[in-house]
């Protein structure tokens, strides 16, 4: 590959960026690699199969296009997958799609072919000594947003398989801190893939799997154990992170690599990437992360805020006089902490507060309910400029005064205060403080603020219009 190439390459990737946008490229692209060109074909790689067949299936023309925009005599893109252990000649392979949530209840149904009742589907789990499944945790009420985008796909494609359909990526591996949707996204993934009736899929917590197997041993019946484990199609075990005691780490290596060399799918969830968990052996560890790992970053304000006013919606069907008003939702969304937990919380607590007093929700309450969820804000950033105007006003003199040399007794306690609070505000230094009022010397600023500060000590009421002016810049 000529140099040429590959700055060719980076102005593919500027424009593709450019057109995707930064999530969709961060998603889908960002480890594509230019692996050369031969006549009308350019040579493009992924490392998974599941980033192949999403591109190809999405974006093929996209990414043609872009090349073409900058070698028109490419017609044609040959995607591959780098290093990647193959198990069974590509089939068609079926694609998932990220939907909203109604297109999502429908495709289900579709898939399912009116088949599908929840009754089954729990009764085939629990035969199966599965975790118990929460109603409420589908891919219906999981919401996607930038952080989660490529674990829910992943999950969904999953979901959607077919008996026999090649696995893709194995295990598929998700981690993420708590509260962040990992349990939701596996129960989802549950649900969906056990809606079909046509494969078992099986959701465990690692102490279900450990104290079914530490059973499983003490009723002599390993085997047995062992073997029903190995009828299902896909074996979820969320909360990896607590799986304990050699012997169960023994079996749970067993029990991965005969379902994945069987070609059964393995998901994991767990709470650090597969190299984190100190308490497993290196051999299992290299084996975790030989699939797809996908981590879920921290929930975003916009995803707060979807999450949020779906559970207010589900909530109000329950209990139809609470109406949380949008403002107050947006307030939660925006202070309470990134865990989801903390928003069902917050949720809960006004609906607990509505249900017992009677009373709508306001602003107010909610302000009062869920104040000790409230993550501390980053200070504000204040400007200089900002501090200049405020306290002009307040003083009512002009700016250009506050940055004269007058020195009459109306302007300079104003441009004290105004000194003052540009350092304790700001990080700006106190030459940068002297430039910026009026270009004055940096001792001229210190000795602004020692004088204030020392007046505040003594003079409540100066200490008082302190605060608020604190305040109106902070706000
Ligand atoms: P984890 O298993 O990662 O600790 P959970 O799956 O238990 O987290 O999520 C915690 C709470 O946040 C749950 O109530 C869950 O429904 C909610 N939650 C997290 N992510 C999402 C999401 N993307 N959409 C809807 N709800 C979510
Ligand atoms: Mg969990």
């Amino acid at each position: 590959m000529t140099s040429m190439d590959l700055d060719r390459w980076t102005r593919v990737k500027d424009r593709l960026r450019a057109e995707v946008g930064d999530d969709v490229y961060a998603s889908w692209f960002a480890r594509m690699e230019l692996d050369g060109s031969e006549g009308d074909t350019v040579k493009l790689s992924v490392p998974t199969r599941f980033l192949k067949s999403w591109i190809q299936s999405h974006y093929a023309e996209r990414v043609l296009a872009c090349w073409q925009a900058e070698q028109p005599t490419f017609s044609r893109v040959e995607l591959t997958v780098r290093s990647a252990v193959i198990r069974t000649l590509a089939p068609k392979i079926k694609q998932p799609e990220c939907s909203s949530p109604q297109r999502e209840m429908r495709e289900i149904k579709l898939n399912g072919d009116g088949r599908h009742t929840v009754g089954p589907i729990s009764a085939a789990h629990d035969a199966l000594g599965g975790s118990p499944l929460d109603p409420r945790l589908t891919f219906e009420t999981f919401v996607i947003g930038r952080s989660n985008t490529l674990a829910h796909a992943a999950a969904k494609q999953v979901a959607q398989g077919r008996r026999g359909d090649m696995v893709m990526f194995n295990p598929l591996y998700i981690h993420a801190g708590v509260g962040l949707g990992k349990t939701h996204l596996l129960q989802s993934l549950a649900w969906a893939g056990n809606a079909s009736a046509e494969r078992k899929v099986l959701y465990l917590t690692a102490e279900k799997f450990m104290y079914g197997f530490v059973a499983a041993l003490r009723a002599q019946n390993a085997l047995a154990f062992k073997e029903a484990l190995r009828t299902i199609d896909v074996l979820v075990i969320d909360d990896l992170q607590f799986l304990q005691g050699r012997s169960t780490q023994a079996e749970f290596c067993h029990t991965l690599n005969a379902l994945i060399d069987a070609g059964r799918q393995v998901v994991i969830a767990a709470d650090r990437p597969p190299s984190d968990l100190e308490s497993l052996d290196e051999r299992v560890r290299s084996r975790l992360a030989g699939g797809l790992v996908v981590e879920m970053g921290s929930l975003g304000e916009e995803l707060r805020f979807e999450i949020l006013k779906c559970r207010a919606a589900a909530a109000k069907q329950h209990h139809p006089g609470f109406d949380v008003p949008m403002p107050v939702l947006e307030f939660i969304a925006k202070t309470v902490t990134h865990n989801g937990r903390d928003l069902e919380g917050a949720l809960n607590r006004l609906l607990a507060h509505s249900k017992l007093t009677g009373q709508p929700v306001t602003l107010e309450m909610a302000e009062r309910e869920v104040r000790d969820l409230i993550r501390p804000q980053d200070p504000k950033r204040v400007k200089i400029e900002d501090i200049q105007r405020v306290v002009a006003r307040q003083y009512n003199v002009s700016r250009a005064d506050l940055l004269s040399s007058r020195r009459t007794a109306n302007v300079v306690r104003p441009r004290q205060v105004a000194m003052y609070l540009a350092k304790t505000l700001t990080l700006r230094s106190l030459p940068e403080i002297g430039r910026r009022f009026g270009g004055r010397d940096h001792t001229t600023v210190l000795h602004a603020v020692r004088k204030i500060e020392n007046l505040v000590n003594t003079d409540s009421a100066l200490a008082d219009e302190i605060d608020l002016l604190k305040r109106q810049l902070q706000e």
